[in-house]
């Protein structure tokens, strides 16, 4: 057969965590936490089970979640989305950025990405016939150079798609990114798929500049979110879309036939659970204490820290260690060291050389610790 996306491989995720698994090697290269979510919450799911939540829900999500969600994002931003038009539950993150785009994307249509990007965007706007425009953001700070952008602007250009806090740079935009961003696209009908599944993993006091707080953004984006960084459960693939209504109309035409509905009795217990804001509050300043402190520990090695400031990776250079491709240099540290990390060259579609690899440190500190120890080593 003709592949559809000749090229692609097995995601970096799936291959790294396989190999650290088979070396046994601490696992700090795919993004999830190494301790449970909390006790409550998994009560809650078992709870729903009994209640009778084990078929179909409702295909947009369930009523109370969508109306918690819709409760959540106004005490957070103070804008109001209808859980009936414009909240639709997904199953995680991807399945809203994939969706998204299938509903809006024609043959030819093109799309800018900002590179090091989420390894999901570019395989699925090609898949979708969609051209990828890239803009490759500049290590260390991966800040955005919005005239650039606007050079990548054609008659064809029907999407952007941001993503603040990164992955993998835990680059954020800031306000002024956003009122460029407004200026470039007032005129245009360019819409954006803005990727918000960090919003919470923000530190030193920053805000998080969710495109919603911005009106002539929100009126043309689609917000991905993801429980599974909010409440430490990426394994249970829930999050949700947030879009105007008539932008949720066209997800949902796709939604109902690429999943139909997701996970009832989760989606039961995650809107009891979210109704107490103290549930989640606090991930913010959980995750700063993490960065901190896997910071601290890796000052003591010769891997050189980029900043971070949200999400929970932290990219290091190693180009004072080795002159390895990143993709060997990270093999190796698993072989040799019991370390995995994933090469940051994974995030770009063209081959790069940046000596960057990225490590999650959202694991318990013991882990962290360990980690540290070994990395001291090389
Ligand atoms: N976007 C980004 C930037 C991510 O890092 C991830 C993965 N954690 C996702 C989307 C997908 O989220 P989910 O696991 O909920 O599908
Ligand atoms: N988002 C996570 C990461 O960047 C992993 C997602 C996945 O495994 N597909 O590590």
């Amino acid at each position: 057969i003709q592949s559809k996306l000749p090229g692609v491989s097995t995601t970096i995720f799936s291959v790294m965590s396989k190999l650290a698994a088979e070396y046994n090697a601490i696992n700090l290269s795919q993004g999830f936490p190494d301790y449970s979510a909390d006790p409550k919450l998994v009560e809650l799911v078992n709870k729903a089970m009994k209640d009778g939540f084990n078929q179909y829900a409702p295909m947009p999500g369930n009523q109370l979640l969508k109306e918690n969600i819709a409760e959540k994002v106004k005490n957070l931003y103070n804008i109001k989305y209808n859980p009936d038009t414009e909240i639709t539950v997904t199953a995680g993150g991807t399945q809203a950025i994939f969706t998204a785009l299938a509903a809006i994307i024609n043959s030819g249509d093109e799309v800018i990405i900002f590179e090091p990007a989420y390894d999901s965007y570019a395989p699925t706007i090609r898949l979708l016939g969609g051209l990828v425009k890239t803009y490759e953001l500049a290590p260390p700070e991966y800040g955005i150079d919005w005239d650039m952008v606007k050079k990548l602007f054609t008659s064809s250009t029907r999407m952007i798609i941001l993503n603040s806090p990164q992955n993998p740079t835990g680059s954020i935009l800031s306000k002024e990114d956003m009122k460029s961003l407004i200026k470039l696209i007032n005129g245009t009908d360019i819409l954006i798929l803005s990727d918000e599944v960090y919003e919470h993993l923000i530190y030193d006091e920053q805000e998080h500049n969710s495109v919603m707080l911005f009106p002539e953004l929100r009126e043309r984006s689609f917000i991905v979110a993801s429980f599974g960084k909010l409440l430490h459960a990426t394994g249970w693939k829930l999050g949700y879309c947030l879009a105007p209504e008539l932008l949720t109309k066209e997800f949902r035409k796709v939604h109902q036939f690429n999943v139909f509905s997701v996970n009832s009795a989760m989606q039961q217990a995650i809107a009891q659970y979210i109704q107490e804001p103290s549930n989640y509050m606090e991930i913010g300043s959980f995750f700063q204490q993490k960065r901190d402190y896997f910071r601290s520990l890796l000052a003591e090695s010769r891997f050189k820290l980029l900043p971070c400031h949200g999400s929970y990776f932290q990219c290091v250079s190693y180009s004072e260690i080795s002159e390895e491709k990143d993709t060997d240099f990270s093999t190796r540290l698993i072989k040799e060291f019991g370390v995995a990390s994933i090469p940051v060259s994974a995030f770009y579609q063209k081959a790069t050389d940046h000596k960057i690899i990225r490590f999650c440190f959202a694991k318990e500190d013991a882990t962290l610790a360990l980690a540290a120890e070994k990395l001291k080593n090389v």
